[in-house]
């Protein structure tokens, strides 16, 4: 069965009538909503169970460290103060900015799900009550979302509030899960979206291209499977090498390539074109610094990125969706040549005795 989606597709459509080449989350944001929104990133000093043991003590072989380091300076001025706090000066800051009208609560470095259920709902609750809150989007892994959680987020969709799950999804390939470390399985992926989903919450992946090991074929395939598990929006990113991870010994022994430039953008066009035209986009790149990133050596910022990605998408006369098909439709059931039967291979006269 196919999962749905919690998305407005009649706003979707408006905007590929209006000439947008994909869904662009900012702007659909602001026509569902009536206003402009801003995610404040809240670091409540989450953990991992794919570091401290749990799962492994190795952690993603990317992952530098609960991804505490990335980050815009206003979090890191006030990193380690209470979520009010950090929620505060930060929506101060974007504010006087003209940034956006509203906030959500975006609890990100680390796994923002690894506690007590108690626990959370205190931490979930000090963000809401913030006056200019208008909801919480909540990163973690897919096999840290269990029901009771689930239900606490529940009852804050019924209370009015926005409520999103970011899944460190990456990839919906086994082979490369297991070989970036990640502990976790795609049957979580897809248990876990089904369940929050049923909770009344939006879910938004977050897929890496560019992976060892991984071809662009199987980077397509994650699209089409992303978009029939009924995922709502998706962050899409390269996959960058920070100075300390293991994926940076891969790199620095040459056991591991980083995505060009050029091969990112048509990629990322690629993938979009085989994306169902109804999850939303909420990014195309990501950067880290360059205090952290040994490679790619190209600009990753995603500005810089996403104009190229609309660039290529206009030269090719193409948007997302335009590949997006699942098997035969009923009119392509019509058997071709007439119904004409090919010719067997073997004699089916011939007898077998083995
Ligand atoms: S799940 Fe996230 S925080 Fe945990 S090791 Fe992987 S990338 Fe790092």
């Amino acid at each position: 069965m196919r999962i749905k989606q919690n998305v407005n597709k009649d706003v979707i459509d408006e905007l590929y009538e209006e000439g947008y080449l994909y869904a662009a989350f900012g702007e659909y944001w602001r026509r569902t909503r009536g206003y402009k929104m801003f995610k404040i990133p809240v670091d409540a000093d989450f953990l991992c169970p794919n570091w401290d043991g749990r799962l492994s003590n190795r952690g993603c072989t990317y992952c530098p460290g609960l991804g505490k380091e990335v980050g815009r300076p206003t979090f890191f001025e006030v990193q380690g103060k209470s979520v009010r706090a950090q929620l505060d000066h930060q929506i101060e800051y974007h504010r006087g900015k003209g940034v956006a009208e509203k906030f959500m609560a975006y609890f990100y470095p680390a796994t923002n799900t690894y506690r007590r259920v108690t626990e959370l709902e205190k931490l979930f609750e000090e963000a809401i009550s913030h006056p200019d809150v208008i909801g919480l989007s909540i990163g973690t892994r897919p096999d840290c979302v269990p029901d009771e959680i689930l239900d606490v987020l529940e009852g804050y969709t019924k209370r009015g509030y926005e409520v999103w799950i970011e899944l460190g999804q990456q990839t919906y390939h086994y082979h490369t899960i297991e070989k970036i470390n990640r502990r976790h399985g795609i049957a979580e992926c897809i248990d876990a979206t089904g369940r929050i989903k049923e909770h009344g919450i939006f879910v938004c992946d977050h897929i890496i291209l560019g992976l060892p090991y991984e071809t662009p074929g199987e980077m397509i395939e994650t699209a089409r499977i992303l978009s029939v598990v009924g995922v709502d929006a998706v962050k899409i990113y390269p996959l960058l090498v920070m100075k300390g991870t293991r994926i940076a010994g891969e790199f620095s022994a040459g056991k591991y390539r980083p995505i060009a430039f050029t091969e990112y953008i048509n990629l990322v066009c690629d993938f979009l074109e085989n994306l169902s035209p109804y999850v939303l986009i909420q990014r195309l790149s990501k950067d880290c610094g360059l205090q952290l990133k040994l490679a790619p050596e190209w600009n990753t910022f995603r500005l810089n990125v996403s104009s190229r990605i609309e660039k290529e998408l206009k030269r090719r006369g193409t948007k997302q969706g335009v590949r997006y098909k699942m098997g035969l439709g009923e009119v392509e059931l019509f058997p071709l040549n007439g119904g004409i039967k090919p010719v067997p291979a073997i004699n089916a006269s011939v007898s077998c005795n083995f």
